[in-house]
């Protein structure tokens, strides 16, 4: 891969730098939908719903994680992503997930207000992200 395909990727969240190295391509969830960033893309920010993130690096590997809302600044050489949570899958207690799924999908099903229903919505992405990511 000639470097000049190359962007700088960075992925901070409150707690670390998740990720810091020149990447092939980018792939995130986004408010709209799965978008996928080379380089070059069209400067822009987005907001991140709960997803899979794919790092394509330079050679063909690809690295998954789990990334869990925030920010991202698109410019045409670096992406840098403002993350709320973010996991790699071997940090991941999968148990841990699938009681969040199931806490989640009960408040979901029980009576409680609007806001309770969105938080418990938002907590079910979350859930499944890390489970996907897992996988
Ligand atoms: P839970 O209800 O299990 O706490 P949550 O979605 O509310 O899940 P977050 O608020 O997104 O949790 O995350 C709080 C911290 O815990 C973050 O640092 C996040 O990386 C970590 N974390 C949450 N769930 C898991 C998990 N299943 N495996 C590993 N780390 C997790």
């Amino acid at each position: 891969m000639a470097d000049e395909k190359l962007f700088d990727l960075r992925v901070i969240t409150p707690d670390r730098v998740f990720y810091e190295d020149k990447v092939e391509m980018v792939e995130m969830n986004t408010k709209e939908g799965a978008i996928g960033v080379y380089k070059k893309h069209v400067p822009t920010t987005c907001i991140l719903s709960p997803g899979i993130l794919i790092i394509h690096r330079p050679g063909g590997e690809k690295k998954k994680a789990a990334l869990h809302g925030g920010f991202a600044e698109i410019l045409k050489d670096k992406v840098t992503v403002l993350a709320e949570a973010a996991e790699w899958p071997e940090e991941i207690d999968l148990e841990r997930a699938k009681k969040a799924k199931e806490r989640a999908e009960e408040r979901i099903q029980s009576q409680g207000g609007e806001m309770d229903v969105i938080r418990a919505e938002m907590a079910l992405r979350r859930a499944l992200a890390r489970i996907n990511a897992a996988k």
